[in-house]
């Protein structure tokens, strides 16, 4: 079964005026929670917080679906309504058109609650006429009971233990018609609906619909009074009853005395005077010596009306109803009847279901107090959060029921901080794209310097006939030219013509493992390898390689030594390395010998002019 408040997340405002309003602090807000949640262990059913939330997005558990269920079932249902109807159906021109639409519900048995509010209206007469020195609180309104248990459970020995006539009408629906009879309650209160769930089957009510119900079941069976004969109430016809929906009803249906001089019974009504009256119920009875007549008022007000205002009318409409009830009104019977029916056991105990919170630490509270800017001892607030005081909201707030946030200066603040902080952050923001904006250039034109540089290196790279590769110390070739590939062999030719300069190639897969070692030699210790000629078959390499990124990049000059243009140059500049490291040992000669070392240097750089120009200068 579903709860009985719900919240329709989807319809939720987040106002929170649910939570300001509750008169027991049973609807919460998380700290980080959008919505709101009702603790259904801490509610006690007044419905003020469905009246008060514009959005209509609390409601009430709908029992339609289970009457309508019940109605075409073709069991024997019995409908009992509350006097309450006459100030709901005002559009209805007469209660015996109400009555009839009722039976072309379905219903078998059409009953008024007023007789058993003449019934219970006499037990509390019985009950307050020998009181032994002990003062009641009247316990037929189902939220005063709930409050009770919940709120002041050292008052459960005070509340009146009788049922109240909803409960008390069942029991004599059950004793006239059966055990089997099925009832369906119609009242203006909703916590009627969970009142019927705490008795056994001897008081069983199967649906409880309030009056907005009642209107949306008539409407699906497509009932119009126009349409209906006359039909009254099944017996026992009610008394007084019918005033019941007047705070002092039930006192006037039992003739108790309300004389202020005299009355030992104090009525009052509405939430505010069940909260004070019961406080000082609690605090101040053996001073006080009267019973107390209290209702939240719901009769005539609450959700379960299809509207909430007009209580004067309403009364009035009460009133003129059960003036008429009373113009044909056979006394004698009703008067047999009850008699009946007093003798029948209406008594019933209530439960402590203690729901106080306990104090929270007093650091904590002290602490928040300051959180919403407010001084210890500063604690008269301005009401906005619905709390007395600041402390009072503090105090909640330690207790995790509510947020700060409720606090409209303290959320003001926020806010205001939060601008505050948003417009600061606008700023950097501001400052960091200008900043990005600039770096993002700079890394353009360093990009566009270092493609041209690259450009200009390949280009560089191209006009040497020694083969040059740049390599990672992962063996990828970044860069090589075209006398590298050349060096290669064609396989790498072919590759060099998909992928220029072979760029991201394994340098392991192309090259000599003796030559491999040596770049390995130089990426590992970042010496560098000069000119060491490497016999390849046929083949001689003569392969410089050099450190360009420590332990991350080296280059290579790999030079093929049959090339004519290389054979020519290095033939010019080793000897021109003989001469030069045998020069001081030919001067030495020459001093020796005479004409014939100047010979054998004339010789030698014969060669050198020879490879220079292509031709013997000596001829
Ligand atoms: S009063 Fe209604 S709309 Fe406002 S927070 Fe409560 S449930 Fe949501
Ligand atoms: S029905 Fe009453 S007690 Fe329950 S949550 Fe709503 S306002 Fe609070």
């Amino acid at each position: 079964m579903e709860p009985l408040i719900n919240i329709n997340k989807q319809k939720c405002t987040s106002c929170y005026t649910c939570i300001r309003i509750c008169p027991v602090k049973a609807i919460q807000i998380k700290a980080g929670d959008q919505y709101p949640i009702v603790k259904m262990n801490r509610c006690i059913g007044c419905g003020t917080c469905i009246t008060a939330c514009s959005p209509k997005a609390m409601n009430f558990r709908n029992e339609t679906a289970e009457a309508r269920q019940l109605l075409k079932s073709g069991k024997d249902v019995a409908i009992i309504c509350s006097p309450s109807i006459s100030a709901e159906f005002a559009d209805v021109s007469d209660h015996r058109k109400f009555v009839a639409m009722l039976r072309s519900l379905g219903a078998k048995f059409v009953n008024e609650v007023s007789f058993a509010v003449d019934v219970i209206a006499y037990k509390y007469l019985n009950l307050f006429s020998d009181v032994k020195g002990k003062f009641y609180i009247m316990s037929y309104d189902p939220v005063i009971v709930n409050y009770i248990e919940k709120y002041h459970p050292n008052l459960i020995g005070n509340l009146a233990p009788l049922v109240s006539p909803m409960i008390a009408c069942a029991l004599i629906m059950h004793k006239l018609y059966g055990k089997d009879i099925k009832i369906i309650y119609i009242g203006p209160e909703i916590a009627r609906k969970e009142e019927a769930l705490r008795f056994g089957d001897a008081a069983r009510i199967d649906v409880v619909l309030t009056f907005p119900e009642l209107r949306q079941l008539f409407s699906e069976f497509s009932i119009d009074e126009s349409m209906l004969e006359y039909s009254d109430f099944d017996p026992p016809l009610g008394y007084k009853g019918s005033l019941f929906p007047l705070s002092n009803g039930i006192i006037q249906s039992a003739d108790m005395d309300e004389n202020r001089l005299t009355a030992d019974i104090i009525t009052v009504e509405g939430q505010q005077a069940m909260i004070e009256s019961i406080q000082e119920f609690e605090n101040n009875v053996k001073l006080i010596h009267r019973h107390l007549n209290v209702t939240y008022g719901n009769a005539l007000s609450g959700p379960g009306l299809s509207n909430q205002g007009n209580k004067l009318l309403k009364e009035h409409l009460v009133i003129k109803y059960a003036n008429r009830r009373l113009n044909n009104f056979f006394r004698h019977e009703w008067y047999n009847n009850l008699q009946g029916y007093l003798d029948m056991d209406f008594t019933c105990q209530f439960r402590a279901d203690d729901q106080r919170l306990p104090e929270p630490d007093p650091r904590k509270v002290k602490e928040i107090l300051s959180q919403l800017g407010r001084k210890e001892d500063d604690v008269i607030g301005c009401n906005e959060c619905g709390y007395n005081s600041c402390r009072e909201f503090a105090t909640d707030i330690a207790r995790g029921l509510v947020t700060p946030e409720m606090c409209t200066s303290y959320a003001f603040r926020n806010t205001m901080n939060f601008e505050e902080s948003l417009r600061h952050l606008n700023e950097k923001l501001a400052l960091t794209r200008k900043a990005l904006k600039e770096a993002e250039e700079n890394a353009r034109q360093e990009h566009e310097a270092v493609i041209q540089a690259s450009e200009l290196n390949q280009a560089m790279l191209e006009k040497l006939h020694a083969g040059v590769v740049i390599v990672n110390n992962k063996m990828k070739i970044l860069q090589s030219n075209s006398a590298f590939v050349k060096i290669l062999g064609e396989e790498a030719e072919e590759i060099n013509e998909v992928i220029p300069g072979l760029v991201g190639a394994d340098l392991k897969k192309l090259l000599n493992p003796g030559i491999l070692n040596l770049f390995t030699y130089v990426l590992n210790d970042g010496d560098t390898i000069e000119s060491r000629d490497i016999r390849l078959g046929e083949t001689v390499l003569n392969v410089s390689i050099f450190t360009i990124r420590k332990n991350k990049v080296a280059g290579g000059i790999i030079r093929d030594m049959r090339a004519p243009e290389v054979q020519k140059t290095e033939v010019i500049k080793r000897i021109s390395e003989v001469i030069d490291k045998n020069l001081e040992m030919v001067q030495k000669i020459g001093f020796l010998m005479g004409e014939g070392a100047s010979d054998i240097e004339k010789m030698l750089n014969s060669i050198i002019e020879f490879y220079n120009t292509g031709k013997d200068s000596t001829s």
